[in-house]
């Protein structure tokens, strides 16, 4: 097992990788995605697994057929976000593989189909809707929607799938989401909870709501020589202002609000600044806190637009609600290996908007000692991501010869 893991890890941990930083930069579409992609091609043909590509980009590679249905199916996604971490993604992808080689070293006959899944397009990272992939998939994203978000450079995501070769008109929900019986993700944890706890795997209880919402501050472009301290329509002054505001109340309210990417017009040194555009990622532990977290950021942002002489704009790019786990598939898993925790997260997942969509659902969560994600600072341990594949081999085992024994029943 050690040694398929380690290969398969090793064969991608060069793929988009800065030299400078020693992050990521994974955009869906781009070479490194297809490098990606075309690795996962080659890991399930190594296997004899049957790799079919959905109308939206998301690869599935098939043990078993497809169309018997009530498939257990195992993945995560390759993308990153920039200059993001090794495990977010990958680990879980890496992860089923090797959990699918663990049952068949097992000599079990699986009584249902087994897929493992590389969801396009999860971090939203190229055209700002994450976990994109699987919300076409399900339908939760409406295809033409899709079709018109744009990249940094204002290439639509219809233009980018044309130039890789790709109908933009299939986009839409699939029938292979009706195959599915049962997805279990496994991902790297994003914070420190089970270092906390002293163990290397848990499991997700539920995904906290979150949104990201498009702030456009505008003011008066001038000349930062000549226009005096109080003529000035500053738009830079209302974000820096709405940066603190989000902080200072998330931090109030037991929320997380950040605001880590932001475009400035011109954007020039001895220029005041014509408009700032900033994005305000948000979660809180229901949605009703989440709503008035946002409602109370942009009030103040207003407020302080209403004193600075600029005004402001905010659009809802993508919003979700709470997402539980299927309590009792999350239960029994957590039983099978050893009461492992079952933990909250403040992340989004492809395993979320399965759930939403009607999918038992259960995540789990591999120990990362730096509690950070999303930076090249993410890191699990070799002996605490092989305890990973361990417990995925095991949920497989279960889920896969648990039909079995059903079907047996009168
Ligand atoms: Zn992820």
């Amino acid at each position: 097992m050690d040694d398929t893991f380690t290969g398969m890890w090793q064969a991608i941990q060069e793929v988009g990788r800065s030299g400078d930083t020693g992050g990521y930069h994974r955009f869906v579409w781009t070479d490194a995605d297809q490098t990606l992609r075309e690795w996962f091609a080659g890991e399930a043909a190594r296997r004899g697994m049957d790799c079919q590509v959905d109308r939206n980009g998301n690869q599935w590679a098939w043990w078993g057929d497809p169309a018997a249905g009530n498939a257990v199916v195992l993945g995560s996604h390759l993308d990153s976000v920039p200059d993001g971490g090794a495990y977010d993604g990958p680990l879980g992808v890496i992860s089923a593989f090797a959990a699918v080689d663990g049952v068949r070293a097992a000599g079990n006959q699986p009584a249902r189909p087994i897929a493992v899944v590389n969801f396009v397009d999860e971090e939203g990272a190229r055209f700002g809707v994450p976990c994109a992939g699987s919300r076409l998939l399900t339908g939760s994203l409406p295809p033409e929607r899709a079709r018109a978000l744009r990249d940094r450079d204002g290439h639509s995501m219809e233009d980018v799938l044309r130039a890789v070769g790709r109908d933009p008109g299939q986009l839409g929900r699939d029938d292979v989401l009706d195959t599915i019986g049962t997805f279990v993700e496994l991902h790297v944890e994003q914070g420190r909870d089970l270092v906390d706890r002293g163990r290397a795997v848990g499991l997700g209880s539920e995904i906290w709501p979150h949104g990201r919402y498009r702030f456009e501050f505008t003011g008066q472009a001038n000349h930062a020589g000549t226009t005096a301290m109080d003529a000035r329509h500053d738009p830079m002054l209302t974000y820096a202002m709405t940066v603190l505001a989000a902080n200072k109340k998330a931090r109030l309210g037991g929320a997380r609000a950040t605001f880590g990417r932001v475009q400035v017009e011109p954007n020039g040194t001895n220029a005041i600044a014509a408009q700032v555009r900033a994005w305000l990622d948000a979660r809180a532990p229901a949605v009703e806190d989440l709503a008035e977290l946002v409602r109370a950021v942009q009030q103040q942002a207003d407020d302080r637009a209403g004193r600075d002489g600029t005004t402001l704009t905010v659009t809802t790019e993508s919003e979700t609600g709470a997402t539980h786990f299927d309590p009792r598939l999350t239960a029994e898993l957590a039983h099978h290996l050893g009461d492992a925790p079952i933990i909250p997260t403040g992340a989004g997942h492809d395993a979320g908007v399965l759930s939403q969509a009607g999918v038992p659902t259960a995540m789990l969560f591999v120990r990362n000692p730096s509690g950070v994600s999303h930076s090249p600072e993410e890191f699990a341990e070799h002996d605490d991501c092989l305890a990973g594949v361990e417990a995925l081999t095991r949920v497989l085992g279960e889920l896969a010869t648990a039909a079995d024994s059903e079907a047996q029943q009168p």
